[in-house]
């Protein structure tokens, strides 16, 4: 559905996207994750046709789009503002997505009904959106994107405005939207969680080149490198004789067995988990283990080890 062949974008001197090769199939949700200003802004940007790239080319369906205005390609955005007109309702908001497009005045009507009721909004066609909840106003912004029919939706960062509970939810909306449209959605967040509840796949972005792209349990599973297993999740990294790191997961560690001794220095309750701080000859280390395992207290000692295969070796 998407394809990027070695796309490129520098402002001046800051190279915001080097080199991208990446294909996403339709039907997918693709997050690009990575730390403020490792470019994801500026790659998504490219592919909706608001930013031209240096170098490279992009393709929507097979069609070469690299040079063509966001109006005509089949790809819509939502911004992480909403960028809603504060003077138009509901429904002349999303009526707006439509402005452009030959249609009749019914069809774009039935239009607007159909993606009021695809968000959960039908009863809010008449409103102002000040007078809206943070994830109602999305929902409108999501409605006027996908008025148009896009193959394709970009999402950047379009859930960071809400607060935590409201953020789950909403995940748990759009990943359900997505199913019922089965378009591609490109999700763009830096927060691992959101990205690892809602991908098909991710591709970990660090200073304006994928690292790597991988199924969400693939990546915590299998990091490719030291900052894709640093940035998704907890990690120890245990620095191996032959140079690199063995990187093993708080829950792959196991306390009370094992042929090595650490010393608890902290631990803290999570519900239902414990994060055990232990300092150890590997260095500090972290140990997930059940909520109503029973922790020895601060300052005790004790053994700890892992399983053959818990680790993954990186070698940067
Ligand atoms: P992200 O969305 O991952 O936070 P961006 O794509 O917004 O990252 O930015 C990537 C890099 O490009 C950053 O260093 C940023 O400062 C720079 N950048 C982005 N947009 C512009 C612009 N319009 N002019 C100059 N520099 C920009
Ligand atoms: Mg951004």
């Amino acid at each position: 559905m998407i394809r990027l062949s070695g796309v490129a974008k520098s402002y001046g001197p800051v190279v915001a996207v080097d080199g991208i090769d990446l294909e996403i199939a339709a039907g997918e949700i693709f997050c690009l994750l990575g730390p403020s200003g490792c470019g994801k802004t500026t790659l998504l940007r490219t592919i909706g046709g608001f930013e031209a790239p240096d170098r490279g080319r992009i393709e929507l369906d097979g069609i070469d789009v690299t040079a063509a205005p966001p109006w005509s390609r089949p790809v819509n955005t939502v911004f992480q503002s909403y960028a809603l007109f504060p003077h138009l309702s509901v429904a002349a908001n999303v009526r707006f997505g439509l402005e452009t497009l030959a249609m009749s005045e019914t069809e774009r009507d039935a239009r607007v009904a159909e993606m009021l009721a695809l968000v959960k909004l039908s009863d809010f066609a008449a409103r102002k959106p000040d007078r809206l909840s943070g994830g109602q106003r999305q929902r409108v912004a999501i409605a006027r994107a996908l008025a148009r029919h896009p193959k394709v939706l970009l999402l950047d960062e379009p859930l960071s405005a809400l607060d935590r509970k409201l953020r789950e939810e909403t995940r748990l909306e759009l990943v359900e939207l997505q199913a019922r449209l089965g378009i591609a959605f490109v999700f763009v967040t830096h927060d691992q969680d959101e990205a690892m509840a809602i991908s098909d796949r991710v591709g970990v972005m660090e200073r304006g080149r994928l690292v790597q792209v991988a199924p969400p349990a693939e990546l915590y599973e299998r990091p490719a490198t030291r900052f894709v297993a640093e940035f998704v999740g907890r990690v120890n990294l245990i620095a191996r004789a032959e140079g690199g790191w063995l990187a093993v997961r708080p829950e792959k560690l196991r306390l009370g067995e094992g042929p090595a001794r650490g010393t608890i220095r902290e631990c803290q309750y999570l519900g239902e988990r414990r994060l055990v701080f232990l300092d150890s000859a590997l260095g500090p280390l972290t140990a997930s283990v059940a909520g109503d395992w029973p922790v020895p207290p601060n300052g005790a000692e004790i053994a700890f080890g892992w399983a053959p295969d818990a680790g993954t070796v990186l070698v940067r």
